[in-house]
């Protein structure tokens, strides 16, 4: 009997057809395909459980889409996000993980006992024995007048992805943290001015970031100030500032609004499935197992603190590694 008061037995073969003739069966399933989903998978593939990772539609995840990581030990000149990701897949499909690409989890049932069900946008339903979250976060939004409005059109969320599209133009960033400071220093390639905008006079962003970019000479910070609204006629034209100590408001020109204001973890779907804390990051424990047995979290989606690819790294090393004994336990 299991914890959960529900009898199991371990299928022996991976892909089998599952009870209703229509799922399939896996050993083990990685949700997610950023640091901590491609190391899981690296994990258990070398511990012959052939694990199947659906991936998203966000292959890689948030890493995927950044310029330079310069602080992954093992490459000392930094390398892009786009190349770790495809280095760790390369790894990992060596030693047996499967990649179901540009699909993504739309439902899942850990609570009706094992082995899991999990739904897919593919119109495929799986099976599970043991099923490794790593579903990451997404960029926070202002939610203020016209930020949806010029999504795409001048507001952006992604230096990397659309900084290219403002070469010789003015930008705002809003935000004082790595991110902001990162993807602002990313900028300076292509705008001519990057004005940061920071709610505190304080900046969050770690010491080596903050100097550079106070020391850039594209670069200004206005302190103590949120922006109110997004105007533009097409596309963004100029922005509402407000000062938080003053009150004071003024209509500040820019041709685009790069936003890095932090991450919500994407645990929506397992809501009522799996503990969640108060900002909805899925729980763990040491052993990065969540409060159902046999579904285990690494990543973003349960790390409210670190947030960096090599804690991870780490922690899909953990979960694979938990899963696997857990797995070993149960035979
Ligand atoms: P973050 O550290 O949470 O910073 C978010 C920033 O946005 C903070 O400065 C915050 O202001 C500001 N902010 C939040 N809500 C706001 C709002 N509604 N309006 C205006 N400003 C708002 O997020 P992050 O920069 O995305 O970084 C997340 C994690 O990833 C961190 O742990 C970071 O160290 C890590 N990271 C590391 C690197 C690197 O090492 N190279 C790069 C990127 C990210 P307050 O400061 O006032 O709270």
């Amino acid at each position: 009997m299991s914890d959960n008061g529900l009898s199991f037995t371990l299928s022996t073969s991976p892909s089998q057809t599952g009870n209703n003739g229509e799922s399939k069966h896996e050993k083990v399933i990685i949700i997610g395909s950023g640091p901590a989903g491609m190391t899981a998978a690296l994990y258990t593939s070398r511990a012959k459980l052939n694990p199947l990772v659906i991936a998203g539609h966000e292959f890689g995840g948030q890493v995927a889409l950044t310029y330079e990581i310069e602080n992954y030990p093992g490459f000392p000149e930094g390398l892009s996000g786009q190349a770790l990701v495809d280095l760790m897949q390369a790894q990992a499909e060596r030693f047996g993980a499967r990649f179901e690409t540009f699909t993504a989890v739309t439902k899942v049932d850990f609570t009706s006992g094992r082995p899991f069900t999990i739904w897919a946008d593919n119109g495929q339903t799986y099976t599970a024995d043991a099923v490794i979250v790593t579903v990451g976060a997404t960029p926070r939004h202002l939610n203020v007048p016209g930020e949806k409005e010029f999504t795409g059109r001048g507001v952006s969320y992604c230096g990397t992805c659309d900084g290219f599209f403002f070469r010789d133009k003015n930008v705002v960033v809003v935000g004082g943290g790595d991110s902001a400071l990162e993807e602002g220093l990313f900028l300076t390639r292509f705008a001519t001015r990057v004005d940061v905008m920071h709610r505190r006079n304080e900046l969050r962003a770690g010491a080596t970031l903050q100097q550079r970019a106070l020391n850039h000479e594209q670069m200004s910070f206005t302190w103590d100030t949120v922006i109110d609204e997004i105007k533009g006629d097409d596309v963004v034209n100029a922005v509402t500032l407000r000062n938080v100590k003053t009150g004071e408001t003024r209509e500040y020109p820019t041709d685009g609004v790069f936003i890095f204001i932090g991450h919500d973890p994407n645990s929506d779907i397992f809501e009522g499935q799996l503990d969640r804390d108060e900002f909805g990051y899925v729980i763990t424990d040491k052993l990065m197992r969540t409060n159902i047995e046999g579904v285990f979290a690494a990543g973003e989606v349960q790390d409210r603190i670190y947030r960096q690819v090599a804690t991870s790294v780490g922690q899909g090393t953990a979960a694979a590694m938990s899963a696997e004994r857990w797995l070993a336990e149960q035979e």
